[in-house]
């Protein structure tokens, strides 16, 4: 017998967690559906677990050329391309470029401050209700610089960040340590965000608010999205426990948006950042004691529940391609001359995909055509940060309530 909900949620991501969370919160039925059947073991479980709100601006492609060429040429560790997938990745990088014109990242800062100035606050209204305030840190990050270049490059965009109302420290040598006493003598200096939140655990904190959903009511159900099918005035999907109905369906399948979407006719130009993270030992008593990124080599240190977790900025490289363990490999001596890491606590590091779209905006909204289905993807290097807000926005919209932010900058319809 098929089971009907109002509301059914495609992915149990951050997003797709946030998406159901608010959907409920206006007294809607739901069900979230994963593949997985519990919450993301995926991207909203293996990145930095930083709640940004001190992301005002996007991640834009470089615009110098010499960086362009020496990126191009793996001699930049902040990126790191598969020449062989590079035919098959050129066209979304071109798109990408274009995005990161002047203007168009004045476009998409307003888009993402708008999202960003409320990230935090969601956050801390579900982890208080879930009994999950203690996953959330409050000490902020840190951009540990190496060199006088590198501290006058990131203080000039943490200049820029502070027009918007971000607060930061600068930190000599001595105010760092006084910090993190256990970083190496090639940091000279840092900044030290002092707002965001911090959670030692991301997939933790997912599986806490997928308990929060559970004991309002609502279900988690194992199968597979593409089953999806048009029924009645809604939607049908195929699980492991039987058919499953509902009016309206949002989809938050993260790097797998695209290719779904795709199937159902929309042709977008959604394109994954690649990531990798390695969990180490400490050596000896050492550690650092909140996120630190190594700022001129493009990685950062973070505390985690399972060990001191370095992440990789992006590999460009197809969505499908094999997991490699060069990026880590090309980190992980730099690494040795900040952090007092040891030992590696894994065979190979684990793979994560950002979902983007050229602007670095996400999708979120009704799709056009198709009346009862919705996107909630693409949310790029800030899924963890804002998939409760974007859950908001989407609630908004899915009620017919008046949207608390302009929706326009998210619609699907900006790429035709
Ligand atoms: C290395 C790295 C570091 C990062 N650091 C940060 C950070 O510090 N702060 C931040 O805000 N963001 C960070 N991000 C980005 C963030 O992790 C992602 O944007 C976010 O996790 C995306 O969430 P999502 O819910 O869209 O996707 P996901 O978490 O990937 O969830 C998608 C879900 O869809 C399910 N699914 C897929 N296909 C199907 C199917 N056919 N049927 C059923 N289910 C399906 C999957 O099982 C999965 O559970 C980082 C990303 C990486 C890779």
């Amino acid at each position: 017998m098929s089971r009907t909900f109002d509301c059914l949620v495609l992915g149990a991501g951050m997003v797709g967690l946030g998406a159901a969370l608010a959907l409920q919160e206006r007294g809607r039925s739901v069900a979230i559906l994963d593949r997985h059947g519990h919450a993301s073991g995926e991207t909203s479980y293996g990145n930095t677990g930083i709640i940004q709100s001190e992301a005002v601006y996007p991640y834009t492609f470089p615009r110098d050329a010499l960086e362009i060429v020496n990126a191009g040429l793996n001699r930049d560790p902040r990126a790191h391309i598969r020449h062989e997938s590079l035919a098959s990745i050129a066209p979304a990088l071109l798109r990408y470029w274009a995005a990161g014109a002047p203007e168009a990242r004045e476009r998409s800062g307003r888009g993402l401050r708008a999202l960003v100035s409320a990230a935090t606050a969601e956050h801390r209204k579900l982890a208080d209700a879930a009994g999950a305030g203690a996953l959330l840190r409050e000490s902020g990050w840190i951009k540990a610089f190496r060199s006088a270049r590198g501290r006058e490059q990131g203080l000039k965009e943490a200049e820029e960040a502070r027009g918007f109302g971000v607060n930061y420290e600068e930190l000599d040598r001595g105010r760092l340590l006084e910090r993190e006493p256990h970083l190496g003598a090639a940091a000279i200096g840092g900044v030290h965000f002092t707002d965001p939140l911090t959670t030692s655990d991301p997939g933790g904190l997912g599986a806490a608010y997928l308990e929060l959903f559970r004991a309002r009511g609502g279900e988690m159900i194992q199968g597979d999205a593409r089953t999806l099918d048009p029924s009645g005035d809604g939607w049908s999907v195929n699980s492991e426990a039987g058919p499953v109905t509902a009016r309206d369906v949002v989809v938050s399948l993260g790097p797998w948006s695209g290719r779904f979407a795709r199937g159902l006719g929309y042709e977008l130009p959604f394109f994954v950042k690649r990531g990798y993270h390695m969990h180490y030992a400490p050596r000896g008593n050492g550690g650092v004691s909140r996120p630190v990124l190594d700022y001129e080599k493009g990685y950062i240190i973070t505390p985690m529940a399972q060990g001191l977790r370095l992440t990789t900025g992006a590999e460009f490289a197809g969505v499908d391609d094999p997991p490699s363990s060069a990026h880590i490999d090309r980190l992980e001596p730099f690494a040795r001359e900040l952090y007092p890491i040891a030992e590696r606590l894994e065979p190979a590091p684990w793979l994560g995909r950002r979902p983007c779209l050229p602007d670095m905006l996400p999708i979120i909204g009704a799709a056009s055509r198709r009346r009862g289905l919705w996107f909630d993807f693409g949310h790029q290097h800030l899924g963890l940060t804002l998939g409760p807000v974007s859950g908001r926005l989407l609630a908004d919209l899915v009620t017919g309530a008046a949207p608390f932010i302009d929706p326009a900058p998210y619609k699907v319809e900006r790429f035709g």
